[in-house]
């Protein structure tokens, strides 16, 4: 290029002229003519005017009279006419040319051909235009540098990325990250010393004051010397990326707190701050749920949010008005891009928010693995707005990581209280709980350990040799126990040790083999005190043989019955009782091979009432092998067993010979009774002279009526007919009387059938009735009516009633000024053991004197003279042998009442196969 240009500049005109101090032109040298073709006339004057371009003509007059006028060299650029008829662009300059005293003699006016240079700026200027546009729409930022440093040019994303015109661009280091700008200006200045490529990053603030992350790669551009011409700098935005590397270490550390078990409340205290770190301008809260008490608990707050966080404390879960409540359970997030313009929360929370200058507010619901909620992360931001893509996914990552602490904090928990509670039971437990060495060492003990070893605490018992406590005759045997749980076998063992206060104790170890951390196994024993139960057991044998020998004296025996699976246990009596051989398994059918074929029907009747559970009280004979008959009564209680089957605890007694004793007194009884009844007749006499002589009289009268009506003329047959029916009835009543006498004072075999205490009470009332008449004795009745009926013998009751009213009729003998009454009564009567029949006989006669109350019924016992003294002491053995009692009392006025009750007829039961007696 140099050479090119060296003969470019040879051929080019140089045009020069002189003129005069006022400038008038003076001369104009031959190139002059050469180049535009004029003659000298021609360029005189303005001539030379002509030769100028007309449009560069004014500025170039304008340069020319300013030098004039400052006496100063003038320049100016101006085309000029080529005589070929192009313009040529000229460089004119006019130089003042003094004397010795300054002042000006003429100018000498030189014109240069410029014009390949004016064409080499111009190509200059074209392409540095194209340079700016070109790097004005590069996607990135870029800035030029000069050599020194000061800002030569930034791309149009450079400055709408600062928001400052170019000017201001040279204020870029103002705008770096505090934080960062000493390093990023010092490596600057390193890379601008050194001339090497630069590579960096650093914070750089946006127009909107929000600083990102910028990674910058700068080179310097060199001449053909190799100087540096300028730097260029190209700054990709790695601000996401940053964020998502920071993010990443951020989750690491928070991960690492979780796995280091740091407290819930720390791990989301630094998650919110993370979260803010990450994102720029947003302030996070954590709300935990607590799933028993339906409750939010406060988790992890920031300054910004800790008032909305407290004011949670404590809330429900449950409200709608909460957009926390409902983003917990809504299982999505919940984006509230304007707390001030979103009606559907509660004043309360937009209150809350925008006291702390808060609009923007987007939660995300916390879950566990298993989709239960376990809170909610709360991200807050002072501007409205949604959150950006980038903002969704941290939210979304900093939930997930909220969910793993979370969960790791409550299974933590649950550990803990497992772990707590396993202690606890260990500590509370009365059994002794040990892990002993193989060599025997105690390495841990419970306080129950302690308290069977007599000592203060489980302190003293800590790496002792627990063999020592062991009583030496039974030390070998417990070694080997021990040997043979460690090398993995679970055993139990019964030995004895003996205590700190030298006291022999019962011990019963379960033990099983551990194997520690160390892999070494040891012997985890529950070892139990059974001294007391040895103790009761020894009790329980003394009183098992007591009780069989007085069952044995007593010949009564007991035995236990489970009638669902008829198993039953027997004692040593029962079997002698029985005619078993002692030992031998029984059964039901045991029971049954040996009940008399007679009595069948009652161990039907007792497995009926087995089978309801009720109490079983039975009398009944066996038949045994050698053809002789027994007698038992048995008695049972139902219970329930541990497991709650039904079980019968009962006794057996051999009463064969009471029986029979009892025989041989009843046949005694129905004796003396007889000869009572018989001592009753005289007080009866007249009473039944008087009960048959009325219907004899009335048919006397009524057979000569009738004879009278049949031999009338006409016979008055009718009327006849009449008196023979009347004389009928009189007879059957005549015959009745006698038949009731007979039955009365015969001496039959007793009975036992429903009675009617009613009917048997007022057919000896009425035998008595004259008699009482007679004696001017008012007879009252109260009569019960629907009494239920009893069992036994209606002849020894109505002897029995008539006893008491020939004693009441006696008693009144001699009672003058008063009246004499006699109340009958019979009623029905409620009582623990069922309903009873009660009849009572009240008298005003002579009464007795209260001491002599039980006296009175002591045989032989009488106050009258005519007396034999057996009747009221019959009479109660009948009353009791029906089951019922008798008994006398004082009236509160004058005489006496004796009364009797006899239980109704149970029905359905046996009451017993002894007759009443
Ligand atoms: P006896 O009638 O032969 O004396 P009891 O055994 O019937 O024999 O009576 C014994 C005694 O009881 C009588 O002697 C009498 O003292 C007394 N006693 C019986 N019934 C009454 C009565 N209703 N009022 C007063 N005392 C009575």
């Amino acid at each position: 290029m140099g050479i090119e240009l060296d003969r470019t500049v040879d051929a080019l005109p140089v045009l020069m002229w002189t003129a005069c101090p006022d400038g008038r032109p003076k001369s104009f040298d031959q190139c002059w003519r050469d180049y535009a073709g004029l003659s000298a006339e021609q360029t005189s004057g303005d001539g030379w005017l002509q030769v100028v371009h007309p449009d560069d003509r004014a500025a170039l007059l304008a340069a020319w009279q300013g030098g004039l006028d400052s006496g100063k060299a003038a320049e100016a650029q101006a085309r000029m006419w080529r005589k070929d008829g192009v313009y040529r662009w000229f460089l004119l300059r006019a130089n003042p040319v003094r004397d010795a005293a300054g002042k000006i003699l003429e100018w000498h006016i030189l014109g240069t051909d410029i014009e390949e240079r004016k064409r080499g700026q111009a190509a200059e200027r074209v392409h540095e235009q194209s340079f700016r546009l070109m790097i004005d729409n590069l996607p990135a930022i870029m800035v030029l540098f000069k050599p020194n440093g000061e800002v030569l040019h930034a791309n149009r994303q450079a400055l709408e990325y600062a928001g400052a015109s170019l000017a201001e661009a040279a204020e870029w280091t103002s705008r770096i990250h505090p934080d960062d700008r000493q390093a990023t200006l010092a490596d600057f200045q390193a890379t601008l010393a050194g001339g090497e490529p630069y590579e960096g990053d650093w914070r750089h603030r946006r127009a909107d004051g929000v600083y990102r992350w910028f990674h910058a790669r700068g080179a310097p551009l060199r001449d053909e010397e190799g100087r540096i011409v300028l730097w260029y700098f190209h700054c990709t935005d790695i601000d996401e990326r940053k964020r998502a590397k920071a993010l990443l270490a951020g989750e690491n550390r928070l991960l690492e707190m979780v796995a280091r078990a740091a407290p819930l409340h720390a791990v989301l205290d630094a998650l919110c701050q993370l979260s803010e770190e990450i994102d720029n301008g947003c302030h996070s809260g954590i709300l935990l749920i607590d799933p028993l008490r339906k409750i939010f608990q406060r988790g992890g707050t920031s300054s910004r949010t800790s008032a909305y966080i407290d004011a949670m404390h404590g809330a429900p879960v449950n409200t709608q008005t909460a957009p926390s409540a409902v983003a917990a359970f809504s299982g999505a997030p919940l984006i509230i891009e304007d707390v001030a313009a979103d009606s559907r929360w509660s004043q309360h929370f937009r209150d809350m928010s925008l006291a702390q200058g808060l609009r923007a507010c987007w939660l995300m619901p916390i879950h566990s693995r298993n989709r239960e909620a376990l809170g909610v992360l709360a991200v807050y931001r002072t501007e409205p707005g949604t959150p950006t893509a980038f903002q969704r996914d941290l939210i979304g990552q900093l939930s997930h990581i909220a969910s793993i602490a979370i969960e790791r904090a409550q299974s933590d928990m649950a550990v803990r209280r497992s772990m707590e509670g396993l202690r606890a039971i260990v500590e509370t437990t009365p059994e002794c709980v040990t892990l002993v060495a193989g060599d025997g060492t105690l390495l841990q003990v419970n306080s129950a350990g302690a308290s069977i070893a007599g000592v203060p605490s489980v302190d003293v018992l800590i790496g002792k040799c627990f063999f020592d406590f062991v009583v030496p005759e039974h030390r070998q045997r417990y070694i080997d126990f021990h040997q043979r749980v460690c090398a993995g076998e679970k055993r139990t063992l019964e030995f004895d040790i003996i205590t700190a206060h030298g006291e022999r104790r019962h011990m019963e170890s379960y033990s099983a083999p551990m194997e520690s951390m160390d892999g070494i196994t040891a012997q985890l024993g529950v070892t139990r005190d059974i001294t007391a139960r040895r103790l009761a057991e020894e009790e329980l044998r003394r009183r098992e043989a007591l009780m069989a020998k007085s069952q044995q004296l007593s010949s009564s025996g007991s035995f236990s019955w489970r009638p669902q699976s008829k198993e039953m246990l027997w004692s040593a009596q029962t079997y002698r009782i029985f005619g078993v051989e002692p030992g031998t398994p029984v059964t039901q059918e045991v029971v049954a091979a040996r009940y008399h074929p007679g009595d069948a029907h009652v161990l039907q009747d007792l497995l009926e009432r087995a089978q309801l559970g009720l109490d079983l009280e039975y009398d009944h004979r066996l038949l045994m092998p050698d053809g002789s008959v027994k007698y038992l009564s048995v008695q049972a209680h139902s219970t329930r067993d541990a497991l709650g089957r039904l079980e019968y605890i009962g006794a057996v007694r051999d009463v064969t010979e009471h029986h029979r004793s009892e025989e041989t007194l009843s046949q005694l009884r129905t004796e003396l009774a007889h000869v009572t009844r018989v001592h009753s007749l005289g007080a009866l006499t007249a009473s039944i002279a008087h009960e048959i002589n009325q219907p004899l009289a009335g048919i006397m009268t009524n057979a000569s009526t009738g004879v009278r009506m049949l031999g009338a003329e006409p016979p008055n047959v009718e009327g006849a007919l009449q008196t023979l029916q009347r004389t009928l009835r009189d007879g059957r009543r005549a015959s009745e009387v006698v038949t009731r006498l007979r039955a009365l004072f015969s001496k039959k075999e007793v009975r036992n059938e429903p009675v009617d205490l009613n009917e048997a009470t007022w057919e000896v009332v009425d035998l008595l009735r004259s008699a009482m008449r007679r004696k001017r004795i008012v007879l009252q009745q109260e009569r019960a009516e629907d009494l239920p009926p009893v069992n036994g013998d209606k002849v020894q009751l109505q002897q029995v009633v008539l006893n008491l009213l020939t004693n009441a009729i006696d008693a009144m003998n001699d009672v003058e000024g008063r009246p004499r009454q006699l109340l009958v009564k019979t009623a029905r009567e409620a009582g623990d053991a069922g309903d009873s029949v009660r009849v009572a006989v009240t008298d005003t006669g002579s009464g007795f004197d209260p001491q002599q109350a039980t006296k009175l019924f002591e045989a032989f016992f009488t106050t009258k003279r005519e007396g034999m003294g057996i009747g009221l002491s019959v009479s109660r053995s009948i009353i009791e042998s029906h089951g019922g009692r008798m008994w006398a009392t004082a009236n509160d006025g004058p005489g006496a009442t004796f009364s009797f009750s006899i239980p109704c007829r149970a029905s359905g039961t046996a009451a017993s196969t002894g007759e009443p007696r």
